[in-house]
């Protein structure tokens, strides 16, 4: 590829002198007194200073040191998620704590990257709809353009590799987009995306611009080894995003991650707000990504993942008994899916989609999402995935719905 960092991202940004503290070169290891960061020395106030997970289970929380700053640098959370990734399946190199940013959610991640690589007013991203709806709100608030490349048509939903491969070789274009989010699996697609395609895209042999896959419901994927987060360790144009926010269930703590090549990350760990990451959050996080040996959460991850994909197959078989119910239009590599609602003729209809979205909520107390404005989802509805007890809910709200808006 043709990426050179030193010419991608911001000037501003490479010549950045990143914010430094007392602590970077005096450790709070209990030895110092620390009168340097403008804490309160007489402690958190709480009642108390412990908190317990539900169940009383596993080790607690040490809220006794609440009153300090937070680690900057979250070496032992990253290197949990480095071991989580870490397969070697694809590379002989390892992931470290160096490839790692953290964030405020992937959320974060979406615009620091933002941040890092897009002059306001001037450069721009590519996107490839219907995908997630923050890449192109983030670059908005960035004042970042939008290049919009549709991905194929449903079911597959794949990359149109010739269509972004042109979009990047653009004379006009080119030299202007400095990032291409990829969504896999993809919201509201459901479908993970080729790895040839996404390598494809990696390969341009004349744009000089990063590859961002976002891998928010990579654990939902039944493929091995589908996470390209070790690709990282080859390709020093790509970012691979990740959150605890899914499979993990911790949408509440706000941890995501961007594995990259240790010069991307480096950089984008200069931009961030010093303390991101709060004590609490990576104390969650870290008590989530341990084995069972710690008494940590690991193995309640792969069973609640298995309780979901069970619902989930379950809804693919039951939701074609349904009258009214078309295509699954998407894949099954998440925690949702994308069904479409006819009309009478059997047509996908926008107007059934939006009476159905609208009347599950209001007389059955249902929420789903109406995704029928997005291209190549017309009268799609994106449901999530919920416990057996409410997808039996929904699936028999549905059918009763679908008969009243008839
Ligand atoms: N990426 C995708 C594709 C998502 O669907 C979401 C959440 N809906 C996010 C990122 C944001 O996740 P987080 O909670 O980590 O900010």
């Amino acid at each position: 590829s043709a990426f050179n960092l030193e010419t991608c991202a911001r000037p501003n940004i490479l010549a950045l002198e990143p914010y430094r503290c007392a602590r970077d070169d005096y450790k709070d290891d209990g030895t110092n007194i620390l009168l340097d960061a403008n804490e309160n020395a007489y402690g958190p106030s709480l009642s108390s200073t412990t908190a317990l997970p539900p169940g009383n289970q596993g080790p607690s929380l040490d809220l006794s040191t609440l009153h300090r700053y937070p680690d900057p640098h979250q070496e032992p959370l990253k290197q949990l998620l480095c071991n989580l990734r870490t397969t070697h399946a694809h590379t002989s190199k390892t992931l470290t704590p160096a490839n790692l940013f953290v964030g405020v959610g992937s959320d974060e991640a979406i615009d620091a990257l933002l941040r890092c690589f897009c002059v306001p007013g001037r450069d721009k991203i590519l996107v490839c709809p219907p995908t997630y709806g923050m890449y192109s709100v983030s670059a908005q608030v960035n004042d970042v353009g939008l290049v919009k490349v549709p991905l194929l048509p449903a079911p597959q939903f794949g990359i149109d590799v010739p269509a972004v491969t042109a979009a990047l070789s653009s004379s006009s274009e080119s030299a202007r987009i400095k990032l291409v989010y990829l969504c896999s699996p993809g919201n509201p697609t459901g479908s993970l995306l080729h790895k040839d395609d996404v390598r494809a895209v990696l390969e341009h042999p004349t744009w000089n611009g990063v590859v961002v896959v976002d891998e928010a419901y990579i654990d939902f994927s039944p493929s091995p080894g589908a996470s390209l987060a070790e690709w990282a360790c080859e390709w020093p144009n790509l970012v691979v995003m990740q959150t605890l926010s899914k499979a993990f269930g911790l949408a509440g703590i706000r941890l995501g991650a961007a594995f990259a090549s240790p010069a991307v990350a480096r950089l984008l760990n200069s931009l961030k707000a010093p303390y991101n990451i709060s004590s609490l959050t990576a104390g969650v996080a870290e008590h989530a990504l341990s084995g069972e040996a710690g008494g940590g959460g690991l193995a309640r991850m792969r069973e609640s993942r298995a309780k979901l994909i069970a619902q989930r197959e379950r809804l693919v078989r039951e939701m074609p008994r349904i009258a009214g119910v078309g295509r699954l239009r998407g894949g099954e590599d998440s925690n949702f899916l994308l069904y479409e609602m006819l009309d009478a003729e059997g047509k996908p209809d926008n107007v059934t989609a939006l009476a159905v979205y609208e009347k599950l909520a209001e007389t059955k107390g249902v929420v789903v999402r109406f995704r029928g404005k997005e291209h190549g989802c017309l009268g799609c509805l994106r449901i999530t995935v919920g416990t057996k007890d409410e997808v039996t809910r929904f699936l028999a709200s549905l059918e009763r719905t679908l008969a009243e808006v008839r």
